[in-house]
This record gives C-alpha cells, structure tokens and sequence, in this order.
C-alpha cells in the first residue's frame, strides 16, 4: 500500500461538527440566525472581550476593518509585503493605499524599525500579522501613534504579556477558514473597541442595511423598508458555520495542544540540521498558535527540498510569495529581507489531523536530502 498524501494545512473535524451542521441544516435556518450570535458570545469570551462580530471570511473582515477606521480617501496605510493578498486588497477597496513594509528575517514579523521605514506624511494606519501565529512586539507598534489592525488570522489563540492577539489594536480580524486553527466552511470575525464601532461592523456587514426587518416590526416601524445607511458588500456569516466554528472553538485547547506537540517534535528533531533553521519559538511573554511551521533554508536549497518531499507525497508550500513582487502591486522599492524570505521559507506540514507517522515521515524525509 502506498503512502496517502500529507498535506501542509488541514483540521480535525469529526461526527460532532457534523451534527452540529446538521441540527442547523434540519432546523430550516442557515443563514444568519441566533447559532451565529452564540458563536460570537462564546469567541468574544474567548478573547476577553465584550463582543465580536462574525462574517464570512478572513479577508472581508480585513476590508471590513480598514472602513472601520473611517480615514480619509488616499490615506496610506503600512502593511507587511510577507502577506495574504487580501490585506493589500482590503486597503484598496476602503479606498486607501497599501504601502509595503518589510519583516524581521527571524520572526517574519513587523517591527516598529520596519514600520517606521516606511512612515510618510500620508500614513493614516498600519496593518500588522502575528505571522504563524508569533506575536507582533504590539506595544513598540502601538508607540508610533497610529491606528492598528491586527491580521490574527493565524493567532486565534495567541497573546503577548496577557494580553489576546487581535484585541491590542484599534481593530482585530480573524479567519474561519477551513484550514485555520479554527476550521469552518468559511467565516471570519472583527474585534473592535467600543459599542458604535461594532454597532458600524454589524450594519456594514448586512449591505450596509441599518434595521433589520425584524428589529423594525419590535419599534413598531413598517418593518419591509430598508434603512440604507452606506453601500457595502453582504459579508454576513451563517449558522451552518457558526455552528461547526462553535465546536471548534470549545475543541481549540485539544487542537492546540496537538499543534504545538507536533511543532516542539519539528523543533527537537531538525535543530542540528545545519542548512535549515527552525522558527523563533514565543518568548517568555508570548503565546504562539502554532498556525504553520515556516523553516528557512541555506543557499538555494528551498526549490530542491520541497521537490524532495513532494516525491515523498509531502506538500509544502510558501506563505507568502511577497505582495511587493506581484505585478498589481509591484513598487521598484526592495524589501530585502521579505526577498530573502520569499527564496529561503518553506512551510512544512503542521496541522491537527496529522498522525506521529506523518510528523516521522516528514522528519526523515528532511534527514534523506542530500543537501
Ligand atoms: C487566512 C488568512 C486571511 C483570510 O482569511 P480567509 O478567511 O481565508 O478569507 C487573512 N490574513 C491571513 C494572514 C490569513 O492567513
């Protein structure tokens, strides 16, 4: 019998989100309803935060939260160029530019050094991402006086001094995806501070409707017409993944711990491997999500090994090709250690479905390469 494939992202989903789905699916309600509603009372607890507001994915909550911050049009707003195209993506459509900054090689993170680098007259607001789920050093962040986003989409259950990933900002944002610590069909959420501003997300995300029919029946109103308050995209999440997000999250401690026992396995076993170096663990003040495991590669060898494990059956891949290189977004302007990255990272298998014979292959699939 031949070896199945090992894949680089995956979840670990069973019987118990299937149920959950179906009791939606047999209630005759999938759309917007009270399981998304438990779903964002259970994540704001989660976070430590009086609420959250779910929509259908990670990067329309990115867009999301860069109108939340109501800045000019043209307003310039950093963003790292090491990314998911939808950051840069979500500036544009808020009517701002991306203006691409660079990463730390070791953590592949923002810093204040890298963010400054780029601060213009124009510079309204910066977008940071707790990459793999590391912390961003946020107060450095916080110190240059700017509005900030936090991408926590690979930080669901990271945090920095006590403090949660996605709350330390003016805006957080989260992925449901089907391949994030938290595994849904597809969603996402905002954290944002302040009654007005989540009472904006929630308007927004309904194609910018003001009252809902119901809400307006309970005032007395004619509940059939619309208050349209700003045009808007239908970002509006649903119960089918609410209620399969929902028990992921009360799962997340099991997937976490298995996470992170599969990442200190990559840790032990490839650290005196001479050409490849393992990612910076979370310092004494963090706490890591463990959403990937990015290992960067000597001279060249990047190309060749993930060829070596892909004959293996082992897919890997590359978060993220840089933004700045692509051709909407290409600048002229380098990012030299995000170049660096985008020849030197691979990101090896790292997820909860992942057997101990799968994390063996992959190791021994390392220690074979003639490198
Ligand atoms: C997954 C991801 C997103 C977007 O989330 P989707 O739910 O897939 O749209 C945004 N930013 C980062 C860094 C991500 O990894």
């Amino acid at each position: 019998m031949s070896d199945p494939w090992i894949t680089v992202f995956g979840s670990a989903t069973d019987a118990e989100e299937a149920t959950a789905a179906a009791g939606v699916i047999a209630a005759n309600w999938m759309g917007n309803g009270p399981v998304v509603r438990q779903f964002e009372a259970d994540f704001a607890r989660h976070l430590g935060v009086p609420d959250a507001v779910m929509v259908n994915s990670g990067s329309n909550a990115l867009h999301l939260a860069v109108r939340l911050l109501d800045l000019p049009a043209g307003s310039e707003v950093i963003v790292p160029s090491f990314t998911w195209v939808a950051c840069a993506h979500a500036i544009i459509l808020a009517g701002c530019r991306p203006v691409f900054c660079d990463v730390d090689v070791a953590t592949m993170n923002v810093t204040a050094e890298t963010v400054a680098a780029q601060l213009g007259p124009r510079t309204r607001a910066v977008m940071v991402v707790h990459y793999a789920g590391k912390p961003v050093r946020m107060d450095d962040i916080l110190a240059l006086g700017l509005p900030v986003i936090e991408d926590a989409a690979h930080a669901v259950d990271s945090g920095l001094n006590g403090r949660r990933c996605g709350t330390m900002g003016r805006v957080g944002v989260f992925s449901f995806d089907a391949v994030k610590n938290i595994a849904s069909p597809d969603g996402g959420a905002v954290i944002a501070h302040g009654a007005e501003m989540l009472g904006t997300a929630r308007r927004l995300r309904q194609c910018g409707i003001g009252k809902t029919g119901a809400e307006a029946a309970l005032e007395g109103g004619r509940w059939w017409e619309h208050e349209i308050v700003e045009p808007f995209p239908r970002y509006l999440p649903n119960d089918v993944a609410a209620a399969v997000a929902r028990v992921q999250l009360a799962k997340l401690p099991r997937l976490q711990t298995r996470r992170q026992a599969i990442w200190r396995r990559y840790q032990t076993e490839l650290t005196g491997v001479p050409w490849l170096h393992p990612p910076v663990d979370a310092a004494k003040d963090e706490v890591h999500s463990f959403f990937t495991y990015p290992v960067r590669l000597d001279n060249g060898r990047r190309d060749a090994l993930a060829w070596h494990l892909y004959e293996r059956k082992i897919y890997t891949t590359l978060r993220y090709h840089p933004l700045h290189l692509s051709d909407i977004y290409r600048t002229g302007r380098p990012l030299a250690n995000t170049e660096q990255l985008a020849r030197d990272v691979l990101s090896l298998p790292l997820h909860p479905r992942m057997s101990d014979g799968d994390v063996a292959r992959v190791i021994s699939g390392i220690r074979d390469f003639k490198a």
